[in-house]
């Protein structure tokens, strides 16, 4: 079956979100670092599947070692299901991305976000990044461009608007994200999805 995955750091908001899309309660404040499995919901179609790929990133209380290893899995699942994944979701906070992004890259490092974006991209698999609790966001348009500009796509933000959806999972208006997605479904050819 066809699938749309979503990947993020821990805490930005995925299982909110998951909920939102699907109807499916799924199960949030779980202790980070435990879940490893992939989730898989159905769409309420049935014809396509959300798949909730474990947090990663920074989570209090869980090893180096660990946070290593979930990554590593999410990178393997990616790449062993890559022909039919039909739209990867990177889902970031709003609030905090850019800080974060900033921080790890004056540290010489690359940021999660940034490299599972790039990642995505890479294997061809279109890209959508879900820039979630925009409630917390005052400088909507300034934070949505910077964010751009670290991803690599040239501002505006609004020209992007098939690549960057500003939502927030937990007011329930996610809209600017469905309607990316369906951008990419038309553009696969695949309009009865959505
Ligand atoms: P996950 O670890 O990525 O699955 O994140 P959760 O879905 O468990 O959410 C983490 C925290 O962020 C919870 O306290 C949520 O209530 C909160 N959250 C999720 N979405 C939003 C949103 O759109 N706006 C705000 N302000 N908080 C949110």
């Amino acid at each position: 079956r066809d699938e749309v995955v979503l990947v993020g750091r821990s805490n930005v908001g995925k299982s909110t979100l998951m909920r939102e899309l699907t109807g499916h309660k799924v199960k949030t404040g779980k202790k980070p670092g435990v879940t490893r499995q992939p989730n898989h919901f159905d769409w309420a179609s049935e014809k396509f599947m959300f798949t909730d790929l474990p947090g990663f990133g920074f989570m209090s209380g869980v090893s180096e070692e660990r946070r290593e290893q979930i990554k590593t899995d999410v990178v393997r699942y990616v790449e062993e299901n890559a022909d039919r994944i039909l739209v990867g979701v990177v889902v970031v906070d709003g609030k905090a991305a850019v800080d974060i992004i900033d921080r790890h890259s004056a540290e010489g490092e690359v940021p999660h976000d940034v490299e599972m974006f790039h990642f995505l991209q890479e294997l061809e698999i279109p890209t959508v990044v879900a820039v979630n609790k925009m409630d917390k966001v005052d400088d909507r348009d300034e934070r949505l461009n910077d964010l751009c500009d670290r991803l690599g796509l040239y501002p505006p933000w609004q020209q992007w608007r098939e690549t960057v959806a500003p939502i927030s999972a937990k007011r329930g208006s996610v809209e600017p994200l469905l309607e990316a997605l369906r951008t990419h479904f038309h553009d696969q050819k695949r309009d009865d999805l959505l």
